[in-house]
């Protein structure tokens, strides 16, 4: 179970701040108030150490948040929506609506970040500068800040995708080729191959029993995830444009009769037929649909004298949706909800099922074929 927590709101947009985010927080006070700060300053005492510890944690994080309202700021201008920004174990993440429009769009926007952080490096570089004769601790906190922030610019310039160089890659690939799907399976296998890269140097820095090397494991294994993720999206939207319900739903569906017992529907259709959601027909007319799930929730031995349409959602209650809908529509309403299948209806006519395990398998083939 994850939560998340409204912190702040800035420039019109809601910041969060993830549970995941306070072990990073904890581990990273930790780190610099017991190893960075005493080892360069040992007169200091502990308790100076740990005070400019959580300041210099904090100040990161604010960078971190600096580094994403400059991405969202630049995506709003240029028309996007931005949802939010939420920080979390990795750092953090802007959630914008939608992949860009054009090459140049993502270009500006992927760049805005980095930029962002070279900036406020050169601030708190000039910073430490001028607070050197008046304040040691907050010169050395400054001068650590203009270091990370630089490190920050550059880690996300990697041209991986989907780290800011990797989508930089992706708009100027897609600028010279005009093919978006082609742009990004190549910046996200440059991901990949980055991903592969920090896990090897991760596990190598583990065996010689550097523990910080898990850290790069974990980072390697959520970049690898998030460029086969970001790719399948792109693939998926360009292959789905100008796709139906229609073109995506199967026809051969079950239906099975709302006074059938749970039980006799668990041994003739769940069992034989291995199917986990049917369609409930009672006169003629479809009633309700019934999963796996509702099944599950009947205690065993009320399933004998349970009958399916005290189960069943109802029609009423269940989404569906035309066969005219665009099938990115589907696709994300099936994402969206908990459900793994939604039935397309035409003037309270089942015209087809659309189950989320098809439609992958649909959209495998059609890019296979290259459709
Ligand atoms: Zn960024």
């Amino acid at each position: 179970m994850r939560y998340s927590w409204r912190i702040a709101r800035l420039f019109k947009i809601d910041i969060y701040v993830d549970s995941s985010w306070f072990i990073i927080f904890i581990l990273f006070t930790w780190a610099i108030s017991t190893t960075y700060y005493p080892q360069r300053f040992a007169d200091w005492p502990p308790l100076l150490n740990w005070s400019l510890g959580v300041l210099t944690s904090l100040l990161l994080f604010a960078s971190v948040l600096f580094h994403e309202l400059a991405h969202s700021l630049v995506a709003r201008k240029q028309g996007e929506e931005v949802k939010r920004i939420t920080l979390f174990i990795l750092g953090g993440v802007a959630q914008i609506s939608g992949e860009p429009k054009e090459p140049l769009r993502e270009f500006t926007m992927a760049l805005a970040g980095p930029l962002a952080s070279f900036v406020l490096a050169g601030f708190y570089g000039i910073l430490s500068f001028l607070l050197h004769s008046a304040s040691r601790p907050l010169s050395a906190a400054a001068i650590y800040l203009a270091i990370i922030n630089v490190a920050l610019g550059v880690f996300n310039l990697l041209p991986g995708f989907p780290m800011d160089g990797g989508r930089v890659l992706r708009s100027l690939i897609w600028k010279f080729t005009g093919d978006l799907r082609k742009a990004t399976r190549i910046a996200s296998r440059v991901g990949q191959v980055f991903a592969f890269f920090f896990i090897v140097l991760g596990v190598l820095q583990v065996l010689r029993g550097i523990f910080s090397g898990f850290w790069l494991i974990f980072i390697g294994w959520f970049l690898h995830s998030a460029s086969v993720r970001g790719y399948t999206q792109v693939l998926f939207e360009s292959v789905l444009k100008g796709k139906t319900a229609e073109d995506l739903m199967t026809r051969d569906f079950e239906t099975v009769s709302g006074s059938l017992s749970v039980q006799e529907l668990v041994d003739e259709h769940i069992l034989m037929k291995r199917e986990r959601v049917f369609l409930v027909k009672e006169e003629a007319a479809i009633s309700g649909i019934v999963c796996l799930e509702d099944v599950k929730a009947v205690p065993r031995e009320k399933r004998a004298e349970s009958q399916v349409r005290d189960i069943m959602t109802p029609r009423e209650k269940f989404e569906a949706v035309g066969p005219r809908a665009d099938g990115n529509e589907v696709l994300k309403s099936l994402a969206g909800r908990e459900v793994h299948q939604v039935p397309v209806i035409q003037d309270d006519q089942v015209l087809g099922i659309i189950c989320r395990t098809d439609l992958l398998r649909t959209l495998k083939l059609m890019n296979e074929l290259g459709e």
